[in-house]
């Protein structure tokens, strides 16, 4: 017998939903951050097995819809919650539980779902049988699993949890299918999230990046990539001081895109001040944002 859905990782910033989803696909597909809100798509990788095919997305973090772009990564979560068929409602062990399990009930699911305690390795035994209890009892899952996703354990409880609720079917991908996002999108995400790392709070939520030429060449491959932001200033920030900062931003990122893509790579970077383009609709469809 075959199984074959889509499930849906869901979760508050923070609660290490990317990490997750690399662990299981065990390739860095999304973007792992200290700093919230780095996922601003919904990325679907893909589990290919002899007797299965898991189809996950990673959601935008849950957050108030403060900023157009925020309306839209809540309707892409909303969306998300639709054609789920397993949820997987993850959780920082360290969180206040009766908040997120508020915030899960929320929600409304009607799909199956699974509520997963992350971050086990941060509690003590005592600590972590208590939260667990505490989630049992809340009842609006079908299963409890606590898991470390940083230290891969408990994943494969959690993969036998999820078949139990997966229906039979066919596959819906190609077997070698890893996620059906672009390899200028994965490009992308690694210059951004090499700007998470080195600027402080305000900048990288100012900050887009758009790959506007990628081109495979005989021995490398040539990147050229733009990186916008709303205000003189941040372009300043950006740029460092003699170009110190865009040089490493350069560096950094072009050292993982050469593991990623597995060849060598030129990288030409590029900073431009465009005002306002978190609220236009047209700079964020360019930006492949919504
Ligand atoms: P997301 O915002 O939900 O996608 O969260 P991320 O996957 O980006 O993780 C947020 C932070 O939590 C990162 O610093 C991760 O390294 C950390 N993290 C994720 N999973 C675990 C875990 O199992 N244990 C611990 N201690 N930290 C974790
Ligand atoms: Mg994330």
């Amino acid at each position: 017998m075959h199984r074959a859905g889509f499930v849906n990782i869901f979760g508050k910033p923070n609660a290490g939903k990317s990490t997750l989803l690399n662990a299981l696909l065990g390739e860095k597909l999304a973007i792992v951050s200290p700093k919230v809100q780095t996922t601003r798509h919904r990325i679907t990788g893909v589990l290919t097995e002899k007797d299965y095919q898991i189809v996950f997305s990673d959601t935008p973090g849950i957050i108030d819809p403060k900023y157009k772009l925020h309306e839209k990564m809540m309707g892409a979560v909303k969306s998300a919650l639709e054609d789920a068929d397993v949820a997987l409602l993850i959780m920082d062990a360290r969180d206040n539980a009766d908040e997120c399990l508020e915030l899960f009930a929320s929600l409304k699911l009607k799909a199956n779902s699974i509520l997963v305690v992350n971050k086990m390795d941060t509690l003590e035994k005592p600590a972590l049988e208590a939260l667990l209890e505490r989630c049992r009892e809340w009842g609006k899952s079908k299963a409890v699993v606590p898991i470390s996703a940083i230290q891969k354990k408990g994943l494969d409880t959690l993969l036998q949890t999820i078949l139990q609720w997966l229906p039979e079917g066919e596959p819906f991908y190609p077997e070698d299918t890893l996620t059906d996002r672009s390899t200028r999108f994965f490009v992308a995400e690694i210059i951004r999230e090499k700007i998470f790392h080195l600027f402080e709070e305000e900048i990288p939520y100012h900050t887009a990046v758009v790959v506007t030429q990628f081109q495979e060449k005989h021995t490398l491959t040539k990147i050229s990539a733009e990186i916008i932001v709303t205000r003189e200033t941040q372009k300043g920030i950006i740029l460092g001081e003699k170009g110190k900062s865009i040089r490493e931003i350069g560096s950094q990122a072009r050292a993982d895109i050469e593991k990623f893509l597995d060849r060598k790579v030129f990288l030409e970077l590029h900073v431009k001040v465009r005002d306002k383009w978190r609220d236009n609709d047209n700079y964020l469809r360019e930006y492949g944002l919504i």
